[in-house]
Order: C-alpha cells, then sequence, then structure tokens
C-alpha cells in the first residue's frame, strides 16, 4: 500500500482526476488498493485456533528442526479471503472482455466444456488406476485422437504433450529419431524470420542448430532463399501456417516438396489452426509434424488461467517414433494403453516419452466437448468467422494504421498494424497502454518481428460484430491521439491499478523473495521495479 502523503491522503491507485487524490484509504470508489499479503500479515496472528503443543518437536527431525519462525505472513481466513478476491478484481479475463492477443486465439471457453471436464468419471480418476475402471476416460483420449487426425489429414497423434512448446519438442525428437533409423546426422532446422519464439528456443533445445530464412516482402516465406539452404545437413524446416503475420502461406506444397526431395521433414506449427480448421488438412500439404494447441482452436481456458495440452500429428513417415503411450482398441472391443516399446503392439520405435501419464486429460475432455458440441459445420464456421472478425478489423483500421501486408489481399484469423505514422515519439507502447485505459487487454505488441512496432489483433470468432465495433472505436480514437501528439497517452494507463512498470527489470530482476517486516508496508517496495 502506498505511504500516506503529506497531507495524510495515500497517493491512490490511478490519476483520473481530483476526486482520486482525495481519499485517505487510497481506495477509489470500489476499485480496491490491496497490499502485499505479508504488509498485511502479522506473525502472531491465525486463521484457525490451535491448541499448544502438548510434547516438544521430536527428536527424530535431527537437524531438520525449524530453528526460526518460518516467515509467513499470519491472515485471518476473512482477510485471506478479501485479499485473494481484491487481487482477482484487478485481473483481465476473457470472461470480462476481449482479448485481442495476436497468436493466442483467446476464446470464450464454453461453460459445457467445464461440465464435461468436472465429471467425477473423467476429474477423480487416477493416472495409476487399473485400466479395466477407466474405460469411459481413455475412449475420450481414443475419440479426440480421431477427431485430430480427421481434422488435419494426418497419420497418427502423440496425444500426450502438455503445450505448444511441448509439442513442439515432440516433434523433433521424432525427426531426430527418424534421422538416427536412417543413420544421417542432419543437425540444421531452418526457421522462418516471422517465427513464434518457441520455434528457433525448441530446435536448439533438441540439438539443432537453428538457420533462419527471410521473409518476402509479401509477408511470406521466401521459397528460393529457402531452397537455396537446403542440403546434406538440413533435418527439416518449422513453419507456421497460417503464419504469425496472420497470412496463409500459398507455397506451402512446394515448401514441403522440396524439403522431402533434400531428405528433411516438415513441422508446421500448427498454433494458428483456428483459421484454417475444417477447411485445409495439414496432412494434405505435405507436413510430417504438427501440433495442435487444443488450448487455442479447441476452446479450454488458458493464459495463466490453465494448463495446456499440444498433440502432436505425424505422418506415415514419423508415426513409428512417436512417444509413448497410445491408445489402443483390442479384438474384444476394450481400450488399453500401450506403455511398452517392445510389446509387439506396432510402437518398437517409440523414441521414448513425454510425460509420465498419458496427458491433459481435463484439456482433453474440454476439447473433445467442443468439438462435438460444434460438429465438422461447426468447426468449419469457426475459421470462417474467425477470419472475417479479423479482416473486419483490419479494413476498419488500415487509414489510421499502416497494414503491411494488407495491400497483398486479405488476412486469415488476426490483423497486423504497424506504428509507422504517429507522431514523433509515439509508438505502439503508447497505444497497447491507452487501450487499457479503454477497458481493453492490449493486442499482442512488438511481435512478429519483421514488422517494425508490429500490433498483431486476433479477435476470434467469438466476439460479436458489436464487441468489435467497441473496440474498433477505441483504437481509432488512441490512433488519432498518437498521431495528433496527445501527450498524456505517454504517461497511460492513467485508469490502472498501476502506471507503467519497468517491464524488462521486473523480467530480468523479479522480486521473489518478501524481505520486510510482517505487517509494515513498503519493502521491497513497487518503486523499485518501476512502480507506483
Ligand atoms: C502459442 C504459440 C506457440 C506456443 O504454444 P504454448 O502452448 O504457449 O507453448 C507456438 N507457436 C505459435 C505460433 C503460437 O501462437
Amino acid at each position: 500500500m502506498n505511504a500516506p502523503n503529506a497531507a495524510g491522503w495515500r497517493p491512490s491507485m490511478g490519476e483520473a482526476g481530483e476526486m482520486k487524490n482525495q481519499t485517505s484509504s487510497g481506495d477509489y470508489g470500489l476499485m480496491l488498493e490491496e497490499a502485499l499479503s505479508f504488509e498485511l500479515g502479522a506473525a502472531d496472528k491465525c486463521g484457525v485456533d490451535l491448541d499448544p503443543a502438548d510434547r516438544a518437536p521430536s527428536e527424530a527431525l535431527g537437524r531438520f528442526l525449524r530453528q526460526s519462525a518460518p516467515g509467513l505472513p499470519g491472515l485471518t481466513e476473512p482477510e485471506t479471503v478479501r485479499h485473494y478476491t481484491r487481487l482477482s478484481r484487478q485481473n483481465y479475463a476473457i470472461d470480462l472482455g476481449p482479448f485481442p492477443l495476436g497468436s493466442c486465439t483467446m476464446k470464450h471457453n464454453p461453460r459445457l466444456n467445464e461440465k464435461m471436464a468436472r465429471l467425477p468419471g473423467f476429474a477423480d480418476v487416477h493416472p495409476l488406476q487399473p485400466q479395466a475402471t477407466v474405460q469411459g476416460a481413455l475412449e475420450v483420449i481414443e475419440q479426440l485422437a480421431d477427431w485430430l487426425i480427421t481434422l488435419t489429414g494426418m497419420a497418427s497423434v502423440a496425444m500426450s504433450p502438455k503445450a505448444g512448446a511441448h509439442g513442439e519438442l515432440c516433434g523433433l525428437l521424432c525427426i531426430r529419431a527418424a534421422l538416427d533409423a536412417r543413420g544421417e546426422a542432419r543437425d540444421v532446422v531452418l526457421v522462418p524470420e516471422s517465427a513464434h519464439g518457441t520455434n528457433p528456443a525448441t530446435a536448439a533445445f533438441a540439438g539443432f542448430k537453428v538457420e533462419s530464412i527471410p521473409a518476402t516482402a509479401a509477408g511470406r516465406v521466401d521459397l528460393e532463399a529457402l531452397k537455396a539452404k537446403l542440403g546434406p545437413k538440413v533435418a527439416g524446416v518449422m513453419i507456421t501456417n497460417p503464419n504469425t503475420c496472420g497470412l496463409f502461406e500459398p507455397d506451402m506444397r512446394a515448401i514441403a516438396d522440396a524439403v522431402h526431395a533434400a531428405g528433411g521433414y516438415v513441422y508446421c506449427d500448427g498454433a494458428n489452426f483456428n483459421a484454417i480448421v475444417g477447411k485445409v488438412r495439414p496432412g494434405d500439404l505435405g507436413v510430417d509434424a504438427m501440433h495442435i494447441n487444443l488450448h487455442k482452436t479447441f476452446s479450454t481456458p488458458h493464459g495463466g488461467g490453465g494448463p495446456g495440452a499440444g498433440p502432436v500429428v505425424l505422418s506415415e513417415a514419423l508415426a513409428p517414433f512417436a512417444p509413448l503411450p497410445f491408445v489402443t482398441r483390442g479384438a474384444d472391443g476394450s481400450i488399453h494403453l500401450v506403455e511398452e516399446e517392445n510389446a509387439g503392439e506396432g510402437h518398437d520405435q517409440a523414441f521414448g516419452r513425454m510425460v509420465a501419464f498419458h496427458g491433459q486429460m481435463g484439456m482433453f475432455t474440454r476439447a473433445l466437448t467442443y468439438i462435438l458440441s460444434h460438429g465438422a459445420d461447426g468447426l468449419r464456421q469457426v475459421a470462417e468467422d474467425a477470419v472475417l472478425n479479423a479482416n473486419y478489423v483490419l479494413r476498419a483500421c488500415e487509414d489510421l494504421l499502416p497494414a503491411p501486408f494488407a495491400a497483398s489481399g486479405p488476412c486469415m484469423h488476426e490483423a497486423l498494424f504497424s506504428d509507422a505514422g504517429l507522431a514523433e515519439g509515439f509508438s505502439t507502447l503508447d497505444i497497447a497502454k491507452g487501450l487499457i485505459d479503454e477497458g481493453f487487454h492490449p493486442m499482442t505488441v512488438y511481435f512478429p518481428l519483421v514488422v517494425k512496432g508490429a500490433m498483431l489483433v486476433e479477435p476470434t470468432e467469438t466476439e460479436s460484430k458489436a464487441g468489435l465495433d467497441r473496440f474498433i472505436a477505441s483504437l481509432r480514437s488512441l490512433a488519432e491521439r498518437a498521431k495528433a501528439g496527445d501527450e498524456s497517452l505517454h504517461s497511460a494507463p492513467h485508469f490502472a491499478p498501476r502506471r507503467r512498470l519497468d517491464e524488462t527489470l521486473a523480467a530480468r530482476k523479479p522480486v521473489l523473495v518478501w524481505q520486510g517486516e510482517p505487517g509494515v508496508a513498503g519493502t521491497p517496495s513497487l518503486s523499485e521495479i518501476g512502480g507506483s
């Protein structure tokens, strides 16, 4: 909590106007300021009454016997509930308003998903339970796998990876295993300049050298530059389609043919599958491995909200190397898990495992619920509406914010703008922070790196036209203010609980350990990371 100023007032959360500095509490209306639990708590407070211990701590603890108080904040139950509820009100969520973050597909999560995931037969099963007692849960995995194979036109799917990046690692380990089986030591992975940061990171993590492929002026992979890099050292490429400029890669088939002819494999980053689900089957484009972010394309919560799931679909060439376990159906109709490479069940070349058990059961249930409630036609409409919404935003704002690739035709599921043309000294950050004041979560900023001052807006199909119009009106008004040089934008957000933080310092030197006195405000203070 901020210290009282000379007049006894606490500098308030925002600078919304005169009134704001006149509250003695630091709260503003029903927007409540909140101190750290350590500042609120006191060591001698406790949420429950405990009887004094009737004997000395056990000698058996030896040197592990605690020598001092644990340094936890002592809070009563109502203080604890209020603390976390107050903090939760300062958070922004997809259930409050749109989350236009490009490359994230932050769509509404239907409540039906939650209802299904909470059925005790799914929520309360244990991964080590006898398989005969979890046939329904295994059937969910099998049915979802079947849908993913059908929607992508691929040969097989590894269900266990737990996020997009984890799926990338799984796909590259399949490629490595396939190369080992061929006895070839290829160690270069080609990644386009516009790729998501996880692509080069994953390739490096999997032990490959990363070489970058330039983009054309139209924001696509430069096919000739890519061909020039192919050779006996190249293990494969990692291509995102639609790419992170929100554009379809029309040369995908030619890219795949060239890579295959040179002995490499095609990894496709499928995080943007939302734009093409039901319209294009990546298997038809020559893809060998692609992760699907269940937590993007098929709803399920994500973004600080829940775990992800990144199943990887695989071509005939890579399928034999997929990690265990696998769900299969026996001749008697019962389902079981293949857990061993040498079980003689067709997975003898599996490269190992990605996780201890079977993957994210809760995400599987939510994703299958979403798929079944949409049906094949509904899923196709997801892609069509997502693309329509993004083009609506693109065309509604391109007169004020330059859209670098808009001249080459419609975009896919996300609209990309740049900050060229704003008044001297104004940039993407000012627009993003201004959006917070307008009640919107900012769009993705400064990504993809191929566009200077990029603003990537992904509305998704779940925003209505009325909702998009409100967002567009705010974005346009901010662009106009930034073009006119409205200085007040430089200090936005004015109405949020905090002003601008030094995000680099916060990321590089996070203050993770409380070092002050319980019940005393102020150390370490937010001002250390530039907050007010
Ligand atoms: C989200 C995303 C990823 C990473 O997915 P995670 O589930 O966050 O690991 C990779 N590539 C692209 C293009 C993405 O949008």
